[in-house]
């Protein structure tokens, strides 16, 4: 099968992040059965999704993983000119469909490489790592990574994530995480304001708090220019309907934030530091209402930035694989940070463009899938005796 005829098949599993990926999974699977190459499943909780993994060459350190998630993003509310689970080619040089781009490209790039990997002699192992539920927050990743270091008994070098990037090496990534703060005050006629607690003064003080912490840290010199915008930013995106009616102290309110950190910030401390606050205003307040409480949780979990030194390995390695000599750096959250947590040399290079992923109409160009092959192809030439 061609790139294009395992992308078409790839794109025509509708699995959205969120939802059962066994039916991309079992295709996947059944492809690498037929080439030969036993695979080790990491399933969720309750058996409805799974991510795959597997070897192809010698059991010795120092291969390769190369990583890709099965899921994507909906295609709801957006006005698509073709069927988006439908890969059609535009004529334009451009293949369309929902995860051409973000990342199916990458996945097909790897599988239409497969049998070229499995006759070659390697002397270096090539690893496929395929997630599910990344589109909602890089939720498989760690147990992936994690499964990988315990059941191969020889350990992998580097991870290689196959995310959109123009086939440029990308070498940093913002770490993200969301939060949900939810407040609690006491209701009361909007006279007594000043005996009540309003929910919604309460949140505002505290979103006003996180607007303060981002000015702080930039003001503060916390700069890395490798990064659009060049600091943290941390942001309120949803304050949800709070209150009654115009006249009644509003008593409960919620709302939605979002940080984004550059690798030398530390989303932890943030939190820690807004959780200080948070405690301070619930001494406060409590004089006046002693049930009051500030209630704080993870909406998506904590994605680790990238930070991959120069120094290492991998960068010499994807400037080859590449055939780029520049370093770049993204301000989207992708499962490299935790593969480099995992202990892997990690780094970021995938065909397609981010601007095209999740959108209507998301494309990868063809000149990218080329350019994928030829990355395949350079990568077991590199590992081979
Ligand atoms: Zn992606």
């Amino acid at each position: 099968m061609t790139v294009i005829d395992i992308l078409t098949k790839l794109v025509s599993f509708p699995v959205l992040g969120g939802e059962s990926n066994i039916s991309i999974a079992k295709w996947i699977e059944a492809y690498l059965t037929e080439h030969g190459v036993a695979y080790k499943n990491v399933p969720n909780e309750d058996g409805t999704k799974r991510s795959i993994h597997c070897r192809i060459g010698p059991a010795v350190d120092g291969g390769v993983i190369l990583s890709g998630h099965m899921d994507v993003v909906p295609v709801k509310g957006q006005t698509w000119v073709t069927d988006p689970f439908v890969l059609t080619d535009g004529g334009d040089g451009k293949l369309y469909g929902r995860g051409s781009c973000d990342m199916k490209g990458f996945i097909a790039c790897c599988l239409a490489a497969l049998p070229d990997m499995v006759r070659a002699q390697l002397s270096k192992p090539i690893y496929f790592a395929f997630s599910y539920d990344e589109e909602i927050g890089c939720l498989a990743a760690p147990d992936l990574a994690a499964d990988i270091n315990d059941y191969y008994d020889e350990k992998p070098a580097y991870a290689i994530i196959g995310e959109p990037s123009m086939m440029q090496p990308v070498v940093g990534q913002k770490g993200m995480v969301i939060y949900k703060t939810t407040v609690n005050g006491s209701a009361g006629h909007s006279s007594r304001i000043r005996q009540e607690v309003s929910a919604i003064f309460e949140s505002a003080r505290l979103i006003l708090w996180l607007e303060n912490k981002m000015n702080q840290l930039i003001e503060a010199g916390h700069i890395d220019d490798r990064f659009t915008p060049p600091h943290t930013t941390i942001h309120s995106g949803i304050f949800e309907r709070s209150g009654i009616a115009p006249n009644v102290i509003s008593d409960r309110a919620t709302f939605y934030w979002d940080v984004r950190v550059i690798p030398k910030d530390k989303s932890t401390e943030i939190r820690s530091e807004f959780e200080a606050y948070c405690r301070e205003l619930e001494l406060e307040n409590r004089k006046r209402f002693p049930a009051f409480t500030i209630v704080t949780v993870e909406d998506h979990s904590d994605v680790p930035a990238l930070d991959t030194p120069e120094h290492y390995a991998i960068v010499s390695l994807i400037k080859k694989l590449s055939g780029e000599d520049k370093l770049d750096a993204v301000s989207y959250a992708a499962e490299a940070g935790q593969f480099a947590e995992a202990g892997f040399q990690a780094v970021i290079c995938g065909p397609g463009d981010i601007a095209q992923a999740h959108r209507a109409n998301e494309f990868v160009a063809k000149e990218q899938l080329v350019k994928g092959t030829e990355f395949m192809n350079t990568l077991i030439k590199e590992l081979s005796v």
